[in-house]
């Protein structure tokens, strides 16, 4: 316990010092702080996510912290400092900060994004592991958004920090992102501590649609629902929040909303044509999601819905989940 707060303690020194650097030292105010409002974020919401500045120095976060009277132990196993033969540098110089919060507000973690886009290093990088930040069972967002997903009885779920703060900054704030990882059991289950309904917004990309129908599958197996809004080719809801009002974006999310029968049968069409071997493939791709939800009654619904989209007979989509079921058991 001793250790894990010491950790926190830590955390919350760099979250301050690297807020501090960006609206109070010239290059951070230079080169952090106009960063974040050449991407269109207001000042109150850059203060609301308590974003930062890491200096572009070797170790200008890592002397500071000594200097204050954090031991070099913790530094180095919150992962802010690295330490290699004997030296000591940031792992996050150069880098705009986004601080990660647990469900009482309390900063975990960090992601840091780096600035020059011509660089081959990493574009997000985050804190390692720890005793207080398993990437697995956090949500960046979660603390900011737990009482509005409790309000709307929904969470959405984005691939991105930027897409998170932009869709607060717009009004929408029952958001989370998962940040980097691939969606886990234990991210989904902290949502279902406050509602059984997810709303995946992830990017308008290959990468995004696939991680999707990956999404899809396991919400559906924690017994719960799941919908999809799919953005225009190649953007994201932090690009779309920034090329429309709010208004616009809020509409487009409640007009695009779909849920995962109608979206995975619209996103499979595409490629199917007339091709009925496609088209079987197809079938029972539909039928392997379906056949993962736990309640039989939200099954039926789905078999029907299924079975009026793709006009195939009911019956056929039943054998063809009792197969499945069977296989399983
Ligand atoms: P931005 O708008 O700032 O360019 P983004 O959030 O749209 O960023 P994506 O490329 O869509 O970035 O990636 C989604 C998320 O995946 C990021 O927010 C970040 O958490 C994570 N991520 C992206 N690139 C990396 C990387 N190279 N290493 C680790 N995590 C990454
Ligand atoms: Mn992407
Ligand atoms: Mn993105
Ligand atoms: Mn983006």
């Amino acid at each position: 316990a001793n250790e894990k707060e010491s950790l926190f303690v830590v955390s919350n020194y760099a979250s301050k010092y690297f807020k501090d650097q960006m609206h109070n030292s010239q290059a951070g105010k230079a080169i952090g702080l106009s960063y974040f409002k050449e991407r269109g974020f207001r000042e109150d919401i850059i203060e609301k996510f308590e974003l930062g500045y890491s200096p572009d120095e070797w170790s200008a976060f890592t002397d500071e912290a000594l200097k204050n009277g954090h031991s070099i132990e913790f530094l180095e196993k919150s992962g802010l400092t690295i330490v290699k033969e004997e030296k000591k540098f940031d792992r996050f110089k150069g880098r705009v900060m986004f601080p990660i919060h647990n469900l009482s507000g309390r900063v975990l973690g960090f992601g840091g994004r780096i600035l020059k886009t011509e660089a081959k290093a990493a574009k997000y990088l985050n804190s390692p592991e720890s005793e207080i930040y398993h990437k697995s069972k956090v949500l960046y967002g979660i603390y900011f958004a737990k009482k509005e997903i409790i309000q709307q009885d929904n969470c959405y779920l984005v691939e991105g920090y930027t897409d998170v703060i932009s869709l607060h900054q717009s009004g929408v704030e029952n958001v989370v992102s998962s940040s980097g990882t691939s969606l886990t059991e234990g991210q989904i289950r902290l949502i279902k501590r406050f509602t059984e309904n997810i709303t995946i917004l992830y990017d308008g990309d290959a990468a995004g649609l696939k991680a999707s129908f990956r999404g899809i599958d396991m919400i559906l197996q924690e017994g719960m629902n799941v919908r999809v809004v799919l953005f225009p080719d190649g953007e994201d809801p932090d690009s779309y929040a920034k090329n429309h009002s709010s208004n616009e974006l809020i509409a487009y999310i409640k007009e695009h909303a779909q849920d995962f029968i109608r979206f995975k049968t619209s996103v499979l069409l595409e490629e199917v044509g007339n091709d009925p071997i496609k088209k079987a493939e197809l079938i029972k791709e539909i039928v392997a999601s379906i056949a993962i939800i736990p309640d039989q009654i939200k099954r039926s619904i789905y078999t029907q819905e299924c079975s009026s989209l793709l006009d195939i007979g009911e019956q056929a989509l039943i054998n063809e989940t009792n197969k499945i079921l069977r296989g399983k058991a």
